[in-house]
């Protein structure tokens, strides 16, 4: 049987380790198959590829798309597309050069609130290609002293219910959904219930998702029930991947988890349509 991980990130996003890193680990815990799917941008991919080789494991292209649905921030999963196609590639640039001057904005309402926390403090923890998010920011915040970890910076400060959270300038998932068809991939919506409402699923449903990360490694057996149900019922693929990011109850996670194996013919036949 083999073992799968399709939701992994690496430094060149908000992961803690480089792509080499995540290669030798993976081969450590035994998976055979796994995806790299930095937040918008192909470099953790594209320093992976040939060196996946060398450590026995497939690599499947894949990128986490970030997009914008009803206000909320929804999360696209990219896979098989073509990594030079130069739609795609202009619309990945554009999210990510928005993020200096989101954190920015962030750093400054986090001010307003009392804490004092720089920009350079945050920029210090950037790992390969200067990508800024927001577990930078909970990073410099627990490092400041102002958190005991990222679940409280997320839940009393910088979570998308509180007054620091500013959005990114993304696109509309529609629009992201038709550039990775256009891209010859397959769209994935990510973790799925972290929406908490169904109605945005339907949404991207309409607009012609091609799956559902079914199999999250933090999703209950209910959560996976449930989201297991609505793919089925609308010819949906199932995907799975533990979302690992190099830290804390991940790397717990990264090696008792797999996706089971059908989820790469799903992948490979795409969707029934
Ligand atoms: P950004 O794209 O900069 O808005 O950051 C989104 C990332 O923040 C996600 O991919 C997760 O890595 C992390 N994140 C989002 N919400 C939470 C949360 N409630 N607790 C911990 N990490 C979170
Ligand atoms: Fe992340
Ligand atoms: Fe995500
Ligand atoms: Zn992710």
């Amino acid at each position: 049987m083999k073992k799968i991980d399709l939701h992994i990130h690496t430094n060149y996003s908000d992961g803690l380790l480089s792509p080499k890193e995540v290669l030798e680990l993976a081969k450590e815990r035994g998976y055979d198959v796994i995806a790299i799917t930095d937040h918008d941008n192909l470099g953790g991919y594209r320093a992976a590829k040939d060196l996946a080789e060398t450590n026995g494991i497939e690599l499947i292209p894949g990128v986490e798309i970030s997009s914008f649905h009803k206000g909320r921030d929804v999360h696209i999963l990219a896979y098989n597309i073509d990594t030079e196609d130069e739609k795609l590639n202009i619309l990945l640039k554009s999210i990510y050069d928005s993020r200096y001057e989101r954190a920015k904005k962030m750093v400054e309402k986090l001010n307003e609130q009392g804490i004092k926390l720089k920009m350079e403090q945050v920029q210090e923890l950037t790992g390969e290609n200067n990508y800024l998010g927001r577990p930078h920011i909970s990073r410099a915040m627990i490092n400041a002293g102002y958190c005991k970890d990222k679940y409280e910076a997320f839940e009393k400060y910088i979570g998308e219910h509180c007054y620091a959270y500013v959005p990114k300038s993304a696109p509309s998932s529609k629009k992201v959904i038709k550039a990775i068809r256009r891209a010859g991939g397959i769209s994935v919506l990510a973790h799925p219930y972290s929406l908490r409402d169904d109605r945005l699923v339907y949404d991207l449903i309409r607009f012609g998702i091609d799956g559902l990360e079914v199999f999250y490694a933090k999703s209950n057996d209910e959560t996976i029930y449930h989201y297991n149900e609505i793919a089925q019922n609308n010819y949906l693929i199932r995907t799975g991947g533990s979302d690992f990011h190099g830290e804390g109850i991940d790397l717990e996670i990264f090696g008792n988890y797999t996706a089971p194996e059908f989820v790469l013919d799903e992948l490979n036949r795409g969707n029934y349509e």
